[in-house]
């Protein structure tokens, strides 16, 4: 049986009020004071919670130390690239010249943050082997959204009007299909070959002149790379289709693969991924879309131009630009430009185009490293060298422990788990991805547990169906907590929306 009360009922911020209590003084008005609105508009009650400063700082500092983050210890989130993020991306953006600047101002006035954008541009550019980059899409969903958009205009411009269907890997990310769906476009799956490639015979059977395009992540999400990739693309091609690249995994290309080079058209970067802008508990995200010459007319307006190149040594004058048949603008204002330009430009700048390249041999050895390590205990059904992740089985013959039972055990031995059930072609997918900042002596200690934990699983089974037992909270009713979502249980219990 899983317990699934709770062993400590934490107080919220309402349980520690005090009436009287308080954390503010406000200053006497320096301005006249304005009316109130009619009686009808006012509330006669605002159950705001009373504490002093200190007692808020407490509880919420209390309450952070309960989350688990890659600061505090290993976070092995396949597909995630969750990395550690260098604290000078943190001074980076909070300096006041970026800090203290609006989007509605003057350009003459900005030159600084668009300077900072257009460098981040042409930088994608170098990285990507695109011919341009927008930074508008707010994350690498929304990029895909971006992409597949162009792609559609494209064809359009072209009056090629047949073209509906998407061809999408059974390897894909669910945000692929989803994007695609929300364009009204069918989406037809490509099973994967024996080797975690695309099924090349099955591609040619499904590519016609109804192909929008084909979206490949690559390497994919089983932590492979395509080894058709050139193939697969002359195949899409070949029947007019446009090739969209999947970026998430560019951890494992940096200055090795420009996927410009291979022939993709577009593709999304996830900056929190690759440029280690921090993410998870929702964002901020970013996410850059790169095209290649022929879809570079149809980016979302406005690109960071050059409006007025300078004289001499002074600098050019930075603006922003439309291009000709631009599908429209994509997000509020221009990006996410502290949380997501800042710091990734601050990344790129710290690294480097050799330490670029040293990310990616590291990711990609790191991940090499612990499926050499585990592939004895876990049976790996794609077995082959991996590139930034690989895709292990959380079962073992005759027992019935699951995935889910290993990945809450490892939170017993405080390592985050990884991504499991996904990807779906995997039994008890266990997808695990190191990333390159993490030493040799953290690998090992993550191996260790797993084949720890293998043992137990033979051992002491229940250990493995009751974890987490060390946590504050015990196994969660996942299913549950989806069904019957509560979102303010911070609101006390009197309180109605009168
Ligand atoms: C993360 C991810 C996405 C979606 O990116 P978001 O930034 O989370 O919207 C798409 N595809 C793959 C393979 C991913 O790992």
């Amino acid at each position: 049986m899983t317990d699934q009360t709770p062993k400590i009922v934490e107080p919220t911020i309402f349980d520690l009020s005090s009436p009287g209590r308080t954390g503010v003084t406000f200053p006497a008005a320096d301005v006249p004071v304005a009316a109130l609105p009619p009686e009808h508009l006012l509330r006669s009650d605002l159950p705001l919670p009373e504490l002093a400063e200190v007692d808020v700082v407490r509880h919420y500092m209390r309450l952070s130390k309960f989350n688990y983050s890659v600061d505090s210890g290993f976070y092995p989130l396949g597909s995630c690239t969750m990395k550690y993020n260098p604290k000078i991306d943190e001074d980076t953006c909070r300096l006041p010249g970026f800090v203290y600047t609006h989007p509605l101002q003057p350009i003459e006035t900005v030159q600084g943050n668009l300077a900072l954008m257009h460098t981040l541009q042409e930088w994608l550019k170098e990285i990507s082997g695109f011919a341009a980059v927008t930074l508008q899409p707010a994350a690498g969903a929304h990029g895909e959204f971006t992409g597949v958009l162009m792609m559609a205009a494209y064809h359009k411009s072209r009056g090629d009007t047949k073209r509906t269907k998407m061809l999408i890997p059974d390897a894909a990310h669910g945000t692929n299909p989803a994007s695609v769906g929300m364009l009204g476009m069918t989406v037809q799956q490509i099973p994967s070959d024996a080797r975690g490639n695309v099924d090349l015979e099955k591609l040619k059977a499904a590519c016609d002149d109804t192909v929008v395009g084909m979206m490949l992540t690559n390497p994919n999400t089983l932590g492979l790379f395509d080894e058709h990739v050139e193939e697969v693309i002359k195949l899409v091609h070949d029947c007019g289709g446009l090739m969209y690249g999947d970026g998430a995994n560019l951890n494992a290309l940096l200055g090795i693969v420009r996927p410009g080079d291979v022939g993709f058209d577009v593709m999304h970067f996830n900056l929190h991924k690759t440029f280690a802008v921090p993410h998870g508990g929702g964002g901020p995200g970013s996410g850059p879309v790169g095209v290649a010459a022929h879809l570079a007319d149809f980016l979302p307006e406005p690109l960071v131009g050059i409006i007025e190149e300078g004289e001499g040594d002074e600098a050019p004058l930075f603006g922003f630009v439309k291009p000709q048949k631009s599908i429209g603008r994509m997000k509020a204002f221009h990006g996410h430009f502290g949380g997501g330009f800042v710091r990734a430009f601050t990344y790129i700048a710290l690294h480097g185009a050799e330490g670029l390249k040293d990310i990616a041999q590291y990711a990609v050895l790191n991940a090499n490293y612990l499926q050499a390590r585990l592939r004895d205990t876990y049976r790996v059904p794609f077995d082959r060298i991996c590139m930034h992740e690989f895709v292990a089985e959380g079962r073992f013959e005759g027992s019935d422990v699951r995935a889910l039972d290993i990945a809450k055990r490892l939170m017993d031995y405080n390592f985050h788990p990884p991504t499991n059930y996904f990807p779906l072609i995997v039994h008890e997918a266990l997808m695990i991805e190191p990333t390159e900042t993490e030493n040799k002596d953290t690998l090992d200690a993550f191996a260790d547990a797993l084949i720890q934990i293998a043992q137990e699983a033979k051992t002491d089974p229940d250990l493995l169906h009751n974890a987490p037992s060390t946590t504050l909270f015990g196994r969660m009713d996942e299913v549950k907590a989806a069904r019957e979502l509560v979102l303010c249980c911070w609101l006390p219990e009197n309180y109605s929306e009168a």
